[in-house]
């Protein structure tokens, strides 16, 4: 007969990686399966995480590796390989990995997180946490008293260009169409700002720098014309995609592809939770998928409790 564990927790970010440190401290038979070669998640390529709490100036490297450092020292396992198929809506669970090998618990916590949408234009990458950020919470105040760029639309976007505006000289935010797709709320907001400048119909089409952003080249749509801003970054917010491609259509997702969980992290599947960036929340940030990491392990071990 196969072992079948307590929970298996897929994904080994923040949120992954707490729920293995919790679990294997509530005495569960935990196991993490993770796809990448190194734990970490979308942290591993942070240049410096300067939010996260106690450790001022950490590199994003530095602290997944205490993380996973922390899980090993309590003797969590994990196994290299990448999810590609899970069967969720039974009482015992099962998941495949790319190597058609198979896993079964008795829960699941979700952890795969998300990526940032790209914009998929020269110097994007080469510039990346060298000025070009996606996370304005994350790294807003290293461009304190200069000009930076935001591109985007929605909320996020509107939200971030305010933020910015409190320490930033000037803030452009370049949007493609000409009205914002944000909160009236929000637009209000952003409306009342003497340092942010809306730059409408626009696209970035390239960031130039040579070793951090030093500007970003605009295009007008209706006209045609390029614009050159010279800014010390540039903030994009256009989208962020969650991992839930594989997961079926018995676990329910909002429109935009996030588990619907609470601050419980349970989702409509019995036995299935889902922990960090993946879900359904308002802050998407290392220390709230931690959290979501500790009180995923308190709702699956109530979980166990009543089976
Ligand atoms: C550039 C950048 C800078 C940031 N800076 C900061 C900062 O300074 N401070 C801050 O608080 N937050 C920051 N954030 C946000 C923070 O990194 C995320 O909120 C946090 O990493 C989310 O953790 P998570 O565990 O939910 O998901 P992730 O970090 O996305 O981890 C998910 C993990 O699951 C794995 N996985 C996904 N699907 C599968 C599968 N099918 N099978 C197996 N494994 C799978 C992935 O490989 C990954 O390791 C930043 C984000 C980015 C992109």
């Amino acid at each position: 007969m196969s072992r079948v564990y307590d929970t298996i927790i897929i994904g080994s970010g923040p949120a992954g990686l707490t729920a293995g440190i919790y679990g294997k401290r509530a005495q569960l038979d935990v196991l993490i399966i993770e796809k990448s070669p190194m734990s970490g998640g979308q942290i591993i390529n942070t240049y410096e995480v300067d939010n996260y709490p106690g450790m001022p100036g950490v590199t994003g490297f530095d602290l997944a590796s205490q993380f996973r450092e922390h899980c090993d020292k309590l003797g969590v396992p994990f196994v290299e390989g990448e999810v590609i198929r899970a069967d969720l809506d039974i009482p015992i669970k099962k998941v495949w990995l790319d190597d058609e090998s198979c896993y079964e618990a008795k829960s699941i916590i979700i952890a795969g997180g998300a990526i940032n949408r790209k914009l998929r234009i020269p110097g994007e990458i080469e510039l990346s946490g060298k000025g070009v950020s996606y996370c304005a919470t994350c790294d807003g105040a290293f461009f304190r008293n200069q000009e930076v760029v935001v591109v985007g639309g929605g909320d996020v976007a509107v939200e971030d260009a305010i933020f910015l505006a409190r320490g930033c000289k000037k803030v452009y935010l370049v949007h493609r169409r000409d009205s914002l797709r944000a909160a009236k709320t929000l637009v209000a907001q952003l409306n009342a700002l003497e340092n942010v400048e809306i730059i409408w119909d626009s696209i970035v089409e390239k960031i130039e720098g040579k070793d951090f952003v030093e500007s970003a080249v605009l295009k007008n749509l209706k006209t045609m014309e390029a614009r050159q801003l010279n800014v010390q970054a540039v903030f994009v917010a256009v989208g962020t995609i969650p991992n839930t491609e594989i997961y079926g259509e018995s676990l329910q997702l909002n429109d935009s592809g996030y588990i619907i969980a609470g601050e419980d992290c349970a989702t409509n599947l019995d036995g299935v939770f889902a922990a960090g960036d993946i879900r359904t929340k308002h802050l998407k940030q290392i220390i709230t998928a931690a959290a979501d990491g500790a009180n995923s392990i308190t709702t699956v071990e109530h979980y166990l409790n009543k089976i």
